[in-house]
C-alpha cells in the first residue's frame, strides 16, 4: 500500500534520514522503532508530505505520490496522527470530530464513539480540559473520521496513563482487525509485539 524507497530527508544541512526504505502492506500493522532522534517522526512527516527537502521515492497504491501536497495524500486515504496531536483545544470534542469529517458523517462518529467509548462522555467538553490520554484518542478519532486507508501514528502510547494505555492499544488493534493499515512509530513496545513488521531506525538508517 505505501512503498518508501531510498528516502532520505534534511533539515537545512542536517540530513535526518539516510536511504530508508520500507513498505505497509494492506491491513498490515509495521511498527516503527527507534530510540530519540533517531527520525521515527520524519519519515512519518515525510510519507504524509511534511518535510522540506527530501529525495527518493514515496508511493501509495502504486501511484508516486512524491511530489503531492498533504491534502491530495489525505484525501487519497493517508491518514496522521502526529506526536503533539494538534487539536483545537478551545473547541469540544465533537467539534473536533466534525472539523475534518467525510463521508457518512453520523454513522463515522457513531464507529469512532464505540471505539473510543471514554469520548462518548465527553462530547461536550472543550479538548484542552481533557487528559493527555483522553486527548490521543481524540486525535485518532479525528483522524479516523477523515475515512482514512492507512494511519500514520507517531508514539500514540507515549507518556499516558496505563489504563488508557490498554485502551488505545485494544482500539488500534481492533482497527487493525478490521483491516486498516498502520505505520506506527513507537519506543515503548507497546504495539511491536503484534506488528507484522519491526523497523528499526538507528541514526536514520534503517538497521533491522
Ligand atoms: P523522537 O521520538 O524524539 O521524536 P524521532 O525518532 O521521531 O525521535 P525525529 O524527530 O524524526 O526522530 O528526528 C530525526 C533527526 O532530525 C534528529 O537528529 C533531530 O534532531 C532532527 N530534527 C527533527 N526535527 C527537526 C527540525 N524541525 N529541525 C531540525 N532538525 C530536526
Amino acid at each position: 500500500m505505501l512503498e518508501v524507497r531510498q528516502l532520505n530527508v534534511w533539515y537545512g544541512a542536517a540530513q535526518a534520514l539516510f536511504d530508508v526504505s520500507l513498505s505497509v502492506g494492506a491491513g498490515e500493522l509495521v511498527v516503527l522503532q527507534g530510540l530519540n532522534g533517531a527520525g521515527k517522526s520524519t519519515l512519518l512527516q515525510a510519507s504524509m508530505g511534511l518535510s522540506q527537502r527530501q529525495t527518493g521515492a514515496i508511493s501509495y497504491q502504486n501511484e508516486t505520490i512524491s511530489a503531492w501536497p498533504p491534502y491530495r495524500r489525505a484525501l487519497a486515504g493517508l491518514g496522521y496522527v502526529a506526536e503533539d496531536r494538534r487539536l483545537f483545544g478551545a473547541l469540544t470534542v465533537r467539534e473536533n470530530l466534525h472539523i475534518a469529517a467525510r463521508g457518512d458523517v453520523p454513522a463515522n462518529e457513531a464507529r469512532v464513539l464505540d471505539l473510543f467509548p471514554a469520548l462518548k462522555v465527553m462530547l461536550q467538553r472543550r479538548a484542552s480540559q481533557m487528559s493527555g490520554g483522553e486527548q490521543q484518542m481524540l486525535a485518532i478519532a479525528r483522524t479516523l473520521m477523515t475515512e482514512p486507508k492507512l494511519l500514520l501514528l507517531d508514539e500514540p502510547c507515549e507518556g499516558i496513563a496505563p489504563l488508557l494505555v490498554v485502551s488505545i492499544r485494544d482500539a488500534l488493534l481492533a482497527l487493525r482487525a478490521a483491516g486498516m493499515a498502520m505505520l506506527v512509530a513507537e519506543q515503548n513496545r507497546i504495539l511491536a509485539d503484534q506488528a507484522d513488521r519491526v523497523v528499526t531506525l538507528v541514526s536514520g538508517r534503517v538497521a533491522a
